[in-house]
């Protein structure tokens, strides 16, 4: 808690206390009247004696933004009532809802493309982003993204990122065109430190794939013989500067070919000695992939599975595969 906030914080105390009073002295509901008060002095008294932004239970500062929020917290997050326990769960569980209910169907399929996704947040909600939407002619776009930081805050900023790429996507913009407009929205509307990696690919009926990388790990364009080519960023990730231009590159896939985009969770998956799942073992698997994306999909995440053993997964995990029939 920053000194500044304290003097503010014992104002909006008093406030409520004198509201408080106003409403005893009309004798309306006596009794929680009481306890409230009761509560307000009690932690007026935690202000006057120092030991105000300290859990009740273990001593540590309780975390400053949910102090910020209800003055009258007495526990910090690994302390708190149970009560307070089961509201927060359902918050949680709703924000669950709501992110599950920004993803597109899991399989798509339109003029020679069919494309999959698998989605697993590594807690209640993920910071990934993935989308599937279809275009006016006969075309498509498949987006896949990782905002910055992890829980909550980054399912927020993981669901401002949908609503404007969905918003742009509508326009029927050139591809590059829209990723600037995202970027500049996301870094406009977003604090300083906050950016996303996206890729968004464009895909059409004669077997062109239009893709801009911003900031992205390469996806892998797998040929039907088996060769693999990483697709490097074609540019910075969005929201990290206002201004800026994107590039793009346009690949042909034929008959069998596939692409598999990835979030990080994927590349860099620990297994108990600390060693990452890399991309080398990556392109290993993928060179032997085969069939519909989902078969694709199922047969990447079984290897992650196999290659991690036990421990509990740190990060979000998107794997998006993209077929030619
Ligand atoms: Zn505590």
């Amino acid at each position: 808690m920053e000194a500044t906030a304290l003097p503010t914080l014992r104002d909006q105390l008093l406030d409520r206390r004198r509201q408080l009073e106003s409403v005893a002295a009309a004798s309306i509901g006596t009794d929680e009247i009481e306890r409230l008060l009761e509560t307000v002095d009690a932690t007026l008294g935690r202000m006057n004696a120092g030991t105000f932004g300290l859990c009740a239970t273990c001593h540590d500062p309780i975390e400053p933004d949910r102090l910020l929020a209800d003055p009258l917290t007495q526990y910090c997050l690994d302390h708190l009532t149970p009560v307070e326990q089961r509201a927060l769960q359902q918050d949680l569980d709703l924000a669950l809802r709501i992110q599950r209910e920004l993803l597109p169907r899991t399989e798509i399929a339109f003029d020679g493309w069919d494309i999959a996704y698998h989605y697993q947040p590594a807690g209640p909600v993920s910071g990934d982003y993935c989308d599937l939407i279809p275009g006016c002619t006969n075309d498509g776009y498949f987006l896949i993204g990782d905002v910055s930081g992890k829980g909550i805050a980054a399912a927020i900023l993981m669901s401002h990122l949908s609503a404007t790429l969905r918003t742009l996507i509508s326009l029927d913009l050139p591809l590059c065109d829209l990723i600037e407009r995202a970027s500049r929205v996301f870094c406009e509307t977003t604090l300083p430190n906050h950016y996303a990696t996206l890729i968004c690919g464009h895909a059409s009926p004669s077997g062109d794939v239009e893709l801009c990388n911003a900031g992205h790990p390469p996806p892998l364009l797998i040929r039907a013989g088996g060769e693999i080519e990483r697709l490097e960023a074609t540019g910075v990730p969005i929201g990290m500067f206002c201004h800026g231009e994107f590039a793009s590159r346009t690949v042909r896939l034929a008959s069998g070919d596939l692409l598999l985009l990835y979030t990080d969770g994927l590349v860099e998956a620990e297994n108990e000695s600390g060693v990452e799942y890399g991309i080398e073992r990556l392109c290993a698997l993928a060179s032997s992939a085969k069939g519909r994306p989902k078969t694709v999909i199922d047969a990447c995440v079984r290897d992650l599975a196999a290659f991690r053993g036990a421990p509990a997964f740190r990060d979000d995990l998107t794997i998006l595969v993209v077929s030619r029939a």
